[in-house]
């Protein structure tokens, strides 16, 4: 394998020096609750490389030497962008690699078909199976249905590799342990990735099937992490007494009336938790528009952070409110703005600022970077937006 020899910045340059230092004060005041700009977590490096280097993106999932250089190599390149809060040319003690099939790897073993896309991670269809199909389907096993047999494959390659003393940039090479498949969006996203939009239909008309098929997908999304885990030699956090939660996290929940979220998901999540001893998880990923659900999650489970809160497809300054001021915010600009112009993209953020949406912290910026087509300029102008007008 061939790998990039250095970081393409130097750490001693005055400029770099300068944007760490800037880096450091901001996270650490963010961290002590009392922030002096709004931090900006940036992880757009992985679709940049791709750019920079022609890279089609379904090569990565071709073989696991592949998928391991090309994780190191954006890692590297994450440290080297200053369109964000991150610490640059900085090597990690321990570089980390890891098997990745997100986020069609639960809907794979259903039988969803996958797409592999040049540009972007891979999709998947919706199986649309019926009712009755799906109250007969046996579960996927847990090592040999869907891609899985792929991904023990290049756990296996990727462990020899790293056994092997793989070294990247002088630092040691690990992969990331316990490895578990993707379960995609979560419990109720898998739902429909099997049966479709008509799950919403199910609830009205037979709401006992829809309880029955969200638990059993749950349990089985369940009962393949802990196969996992002990194929990889770690304990399984919901196992242990005072590890794991149940998660809340569930793409699609969007379309749901708090009603029916109450009756459906909200109830499966407290069932489970009883059953095993758990307490709901408090992170809520929301890369939707469910914000309308978010007064009730916060009343049943206490939320402490919102990850990934759209904006502008989300009210953030309504979330404020609703919501209070103890919650984390992790807000992000839609991709729709940042395919836009450095001119733009300044007047989006001057106006996403409000006072009110700054509030008196607990607010971070993520730019996730999952889409090709935003240029560096664009990248470079949200930060430095972010910097002029996410002053405290
Ligand atoms: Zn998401």
């Amino acid at each position: 394998m061939k790998f990039s020899p250095s970081f393409q910045v130097d750490p001693q340059e005055p400029w770099v020096a300068q944007h760490n230092r800037e880096a450091r004060e901001v996270w650490a005041a963010f961290k002590a609750d009392r922030p002096t700009r709004v931090p900006v977590r940036f992880t757009g490096a992985r679709t940049i490389y791709l750019e920079e280097k022609r890279i089609d993106y379904r090569t990565y999932y071709e073989n696991p030497e592949e998928m391991l250089r090309l994780q190191l190599e954006w890692q590297r390149r994450a440290l080297e962008l200053p369109f964000g809060d991150t610490i640059l040319a900085e090597a990690p003690a321990t570089w980390s690699v890891t098997v990745d099939f997100h986020p069609v790897a639960s809907a794979a073993c259903f039988g969803c078909p996958v797409v592999f896309r040049p540009d972007a991670v891979p999709a998947h269809e919706c199986a649309h199976l019926s009712r009755e199909q799906c109250r007969d389907m046996p579960m996927p096993d847990l090592f040999t249905s869907g891609l899985l047999p792929r991904e023990r494959e290049f756990r296996d390659r990727m462990d020899q590799l790293c056994d092997h003393g793989l070294n990247f940039l002088g630092k040691p090479v690990k992969r990331s342990k316990p490895n578990l498949p993707s379960t995609g969006g979560g419990t109720f996203s898998t739902a429909l990735d099997i049966r479709g939009p008509e799950i919403m239909t199910d609830m009205y008309e037979d709401p006992e099937f829809v309880h029955a098929f969200l638990e059993r997908i749950a349990e089985w999304q369940i009962a393949l992490h802990r196969a996992w885990c002990e194929s990889d030699g770690m304990p399984y956090g919901m196992d242990q007494p005072d590890g794991g939660s149940y998660s809340l996290f569930d793409h699609g929940i969007d379309m749901l009336s708090p009603a029916m979220y109450d009756e459906f998901p909200a109830a499966l999540i407290i069932k489970l938790c009883k059953k095993y001893g758990k307490r709901p998880g408090t992170f809520l990923h929301h890369c939707g528009r469910g914000a309308h659900l978010f007064p009730l999650m916060q009343k049943k489970f206490g939320l402490t952070t919102i990850s990934a809160l759209t904006w502008p497809l989300n009210d953030v300054g309504r979330v404020r409110r609703e919501i209070g001021p103890a919650v984390w915010i992790e807000a992000v600009i839609s991709d729709s703005i940042l395919r836009t112009t450095p001119a733009a993209i300044r007047q989006a953020v001057r106006d996403f600022f409000t006072s009110e949406v700054k509030g008196h912290g607990r607010l971070s910026l993520w730019v996730a970077g999952e889409v090709t087509g935003i240029s560096a300029e664009n990248y470079r102008a949200l930060y430095a937006a972010v910097r002029e007008y996410g002053r405290y």
